[in-house]
C-alpha cells in the first residue's frame, strides 16, 4: 500500500469519527484527549484559558467552553464536581448534548447523590452519561491499561450510552453497561474501594494467625517456662513455622467448605433455583482470595522449613546429640519405620505444595482465560481436593500418634497440629458422603435444573451460583 493510500485510509478513518469536546485541560482531560487523538478522533478542549495550551497535544484545538461546546455533540467534563456550577452560565449551548461525567470523589458517600446525577440536575437539558472514572490518567498516558481496561458506563438514555460505549471501544477499552444513571453512585465507589474481596480472607487469616500463635505460645513457651525450661528462642522460627502451615491448611479447607454447604442446601431444598443465605454467598465469592492467602502461608512454611538446617539452635542440638552418643559409647541404628514416616511426611508436603501452586497459578486471570470452563473446574475442584487430601495427610503423618499421648495434652490442651485437622477432616468427610453415587446423582440432577415437585411453590426462579468447587 502506497503512502497516498495510507493517508487516504487515515483521513477516511478520521471522517468516520466525530469531534469530541473535553472540558478541562488537567491531567485526565489531557490524557484522554491524547488517547482519542491517537484513535482518530478530533479533539476540541474547552478551557478557562484557551491561550495557554503548552501541555496539550499539538493536534488538539483549544477554545473557550462555549465555542468548544458549540462544535461537538459529545462533551467530556474532566473537571472536579465542585466546579460544575459554571456550566449553568451557558446551559442553552449544552441543550441536547451528551455530557460525560468522569469524576471521582475523595471518599465513599462524600455527597448524598452521585456526581453524575448532580451534573444532570445542574444541566437538565443535556443527557448525562457516566464513564471513564475507573481509568486513571497515568494508565491512559503510559498505555499500561491491563489492570483497568474495563470502563463502566451508565445513563438514562440508551442511545447516548451506546455512543459513549463506541468511543470506549474505539480507544481500545472494554465498556461494561451498568444500566441507568442511578448506577453512577456504585460506579463512583469502585475506585475508592480498597480490596473489597480481600477483606474477609484477610480478616479470617489474621484472626486465625493470632489465635493459633497465642495457642502455641501457651502450650509450648508458657508451659515450658512454668516447668523451669526457657524455650522462648522458639518464638522467631519454630512457632511461626507451626502457625503458617496450620492456618494455611485451615484456609484451604475453608475454600472448599462453602461448596459442601451449598450442595447440602441444594439437596435439602431440592432445587438450585433459590438464593443461598447472604453469608454463604459472600463466602463463596471470596474463595479465590482465601486460596491465595492460604498459598502465601504455604510459601512461608516452605521458606521457614528450608532454613532449619542452618539454624544455630538446631545445629547445636544435633552436635550435642552426637557428642552424647560418643560420650556414652552408643550408636543409634536407623529406625526404618521412623525413616518411612519422615519421608512420607515430606513427600506428602512437597506434593501438596506443588498442587497448591498449580491451583494458585490457574486462578490468575491470564491462565484461567486460556483454559475452558471444564478444565478450570477440573483443576480447582479435583486437583483442589487432591491438594487438601495431601496437605491433611502431611499434617496427620507429622502428628502421627501424638494425639494419643497424654503428656502431649499440656494443661489439658490438645497438641496444636490436631487443631489444624478439624476443618479439613470435616470437609473431606462431608465430601466423601456427597460423592456416594446415589447422593451425587441427585446433586447432579439438581444442578442440571431438576426440581423436587414440592420445592417450587413460590414460582420465582433465582439461579444460584454454579457451586461445583
Ligand atoms: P486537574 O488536573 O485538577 O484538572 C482539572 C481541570 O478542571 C483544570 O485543569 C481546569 O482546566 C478545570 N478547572 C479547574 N477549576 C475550574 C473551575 N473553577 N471552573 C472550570 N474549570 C475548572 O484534575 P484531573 O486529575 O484532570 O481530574 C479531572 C476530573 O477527572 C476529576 O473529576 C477527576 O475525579 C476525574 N478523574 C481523574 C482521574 C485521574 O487519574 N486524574 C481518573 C479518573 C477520573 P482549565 O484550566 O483548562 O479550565
Amino acid at each position: 500500500m502506497g503512502t497516498k493510500d495510507m493517508i487516504a485510509l487515515c483521513s477516511d478513518f478520521k471522517d468516520k469519527h466525530d469531534s469530541v469536546c473535553i472540558f478541562g485541560t488537567g491531567d485526565f482531560g489531557r490524557s484522554l484527549g491524547s488517547k482519542l487523538l491517537q484513535s482518530g478522533y478530533s479533539v476540541i478542549f474547552g478551557s478557562r484559558n484557551p491561550g495557554d495550551s503548552r501541555l496539550l497535544p499539538r493536534m488538539a484545538e483549544v477554545l473557550n467552553h462555549v465555542e468548544a461546546a458549540e462544535k461537538c455533540s459529545v462533551i467530556i467534563v474532566a473537571i472536579q464536581r465542585d466546579h460544575y456550577d459554571f456550566l449553568k452560565e451557558f446551559e442553552e449551548v449544552l441543550e441536547g448534548k451528551i455530557l460525560v461525567d468522569v469524576s471521582n470523589n475523595l471518599k465513599i458517600n462524600q455527597y448524598p447523590d452521585s456526581n453524575a446525577e448532580y451534573l444532570a440536575q445542574i444541566v437538565p437539558s443535556a443527557t448525562v452519561v457516566k464513564a471513564f472514572n475507573t481509568v486513571s490518567a497515568w494508565a491512559l498516558q503510559s498505555g499500561s491499561l491491563d489492570a483497568s481496561r474495563q470502563v463502566f458506563v451508565c445513563s438514562d438514555d440508551n442511545k447516548a450510552k451506546q455512543q459513549i460505549m463506541d468511543i470506549v471501544r474505539a480507544i481500545g477499552l472494554t465498556p461494561q453497561d451498568k444500566g441507568c444513571l442511578v448506577a453512577a453512585k456504585e460506579i463512583e465507589d469502585y475506585p475508592l474501594q480498597l480490596f473489597p474481596m480481600w477483606r474477609l480472607p484477610i480478616w479470617t487469616c489474621g484472626g486465625l494467625t493470632v489465635l493459633v500463635f497465642l495457642y502455641c505460645v501457651i502450650v509450648d513457651i508458657a508451659y515450658n517456662a512454668v516447668k523451669g525450661n526457657d524455650v522462648s528462642v522458639q518464638l522467631m522460627i519454630t512457632i511461626p513455622n507451626r502457625v503458617f502451615p496450620i492456618v494455611s491448611l485451615m484456609l484451604l479447607a475453608l475454600c472448599y467448605l462453602p461448596g459442601v454447604f451449598a450442595a447440602i442446601i441444594q439437596l435439602c431444598r431440592g432445587t438450585k433455583y433459590s438464593r443461598f443465605p447472604n453469608w454463604l454467598d459472600g463466602w463463596m465469592l471470596c474463595r479465590k482470595q482465601l486460596g491465595l492467602v492460604a498459598l502465601s502461608y504455604a510459601f512461608l512454611h516452605a521458606i521457614y522449613t528450608l532454613v532449619i538446617p542452618i539454624r544455630y539452635s538446631v545445629r547445636h542440638r544435633a552436635d550435642m546429640s552426637i557428642l552424647n552418643q560418643i560420650r556414652q559409647n552408643i550408636t543409634r541404628t536407623l529406625e526404618k519405620p521412623l525413616a518411612w514416616r519422615s519421608d512420607t511426611y515430606l513427600a506428602l508436603g512437597i506434593l501438596g505444595f506443588f498442587f497448591y501452586v498449580v491451583l494458585g497459578i490457574t486462578s490468575l486471570p491470564s491462565v484461567s482465560n486460556a483454559v475452558n470452563w471444564r478444565e478450570f473446574r477440573f483443576v480447582q475442584s479435583k486437583l483442589g481436593y487432591l491438594t487438601l487430601v495431601l496437605c491433611t495427610g502431611h499434617a496427620m503423618v507429622f502428628g502421627w500418634n501424638r494425639f494419643l499421648l497424654l503428656d502431649r495434652y499440656r494443661w489439658y490442651m490438645p497438641p496444636v497440629y490436631t487443631l489444624s485437622l478439624v476443618i479439613p477432616c470435616i470437609v473431606l468427610i462431608l465430601k466423601l458422603i456427597l460423592i456416594i453415587p446415589c447422593i451425587d446423582n441427585k446433586i447432579t440432577k439438581i444442578r442440571q435444573g431438576w426440581e423436587r415437585p414440592s420445592s417450587n411453590k413460590s414460582g420465582a426462579k433465582i439461579k444460584t451460583y454454579d457451586v461445583a468447587l
